[in-house]
């Protein structure tokens, strides 16, 4: 299969949906992007990269930050954060409140935002500097390292975080927080807060699809805990949508609200999608019927 010529394909089939949903308005700054962009990468094991459409241009990762952060957790120290956040779908909003005081403090999985603020707490402790972390990380797996957290994002997202501060609150009152809420907040909003383009993403997750090995050779996860991230990322990785990505998708992948998604083909590549215009759950609308026509027509799915 002639995969540039797919990409190429797709980005036309595409094109009727762009514009479609609403940008991010919570985060003004990024509900000012323009919706009508749509890039697609896609990187394999052995080091090619195809891409087509609006692909180098940089946007903000969001929540797939949230998969880079729980990588360097249990490559730091195992396990332990399984003590602290359950891995189960949530089938509430990505930044409900209601699942949090039902549970006692343990958020249902790492990628909805009390999750996410619990494994970036767990990074706070390990490393003192938790989204210089993530981004040493992206910039090495990318190998650019001109990546960089967007700094108008992270300052209107700060301004606009009241959701996320009571969520920490509330995780910290049940003594479910390591670290001062305000050092959690402000390292979870700039790593969300870092730009990549979608070629940066599809190489910077390459260790995905490769049992855990980074760029250089050198193991991040072994295979067990590679084989986990992804299956977390298959059940929860795309907000109260993931039955639905699974159904038309079938790829562990994570969305954030910047119109990002990153799907992993386990042995084979990562695909990154990019397109600012959200559907109901968060999901970027052309990015999710992109990777549906990705899979369909490759048949590389995990199904
Ligand atoms: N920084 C965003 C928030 O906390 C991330 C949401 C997302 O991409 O799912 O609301």
């Amino acid at each position: 299969m002639d995969i540039q010529n797919l990409l190429d394909d797709i980005v036309g089939t595409i094109k009727p949906q762009l514009g479609q949903g609403e940008t991010a308005r919570y985060i003004p700054q990024l509900g000012d992007v323009a919706a009508d962009q749509f890039g697609i990468s896609v990187a394999t094991g052995d080091g090619e990269v195809y891409a087509s459409g609006d692909s180098e241009v940089p946007f903000s990762i969001q929540s797939i930050s949230k998969v880079f952060a729980l990588a360097l957790v249990l490559a730091g120290d195992g396990d332990g954060i399984w003590k602290r956040v359950f891995r189960e779908p949530s089938g509430n909003p990505f930044n409900s409140l209601v699942q949090l005081e039902h549970e006692d403090g343990i958020p249902r999985n790492p990628f909805i935002n009390a999750g996410a603020l619990v494994v970036t707490d767990r990074l706070v402790s390990i490393t003192q500097d938790a989204a210089g972390a993530v981004l040493d990380l992206l910039r090495t797996e990318s190998g650019n390292n001109s990546v960089q957290i967007d700094s108008a994002v992270a300052q209107s997202e700060a301004r606009h975080s009241h959701r996320n501060a009571s969520l920490a609150h509330f995780l910290a009152s049940c003594g479910n927080l390591e670290n001062p809420v305000q050092d959690v907040l402000d390292a979870y909003i700039n790593q969300c807060s870092l730009a990549m383009s979608c070629t940066d993403l599809a190489l910077a997750s390459r260790f995905l699809a490769s049992n855990g090995i980074c760029v250089d050779g050198t193991p991040l996860l072994s295979s067990p805990q590679t084989k986990r991230i992804n299956a977390v990322m298959l059940t929860c990785g795309t907000y109260d949508a993931a039955g639905e990505f699974a159904y038309r998708v079938g790829l562990p992948g994570k969305s954030g609200v910047g119109g990002g998604i990153i799907a992993v083909v386990p042995n084979n590549c990562t695909i990154s999608v990019w397109s600012p215009g959200l559907g109901r759950s968060g999901n970027s609308i052309a990015g999710v019927a992109a990777l549906d026509e990705f899979t369909t027509r490759t048949g590389l799915s995990i199904f």
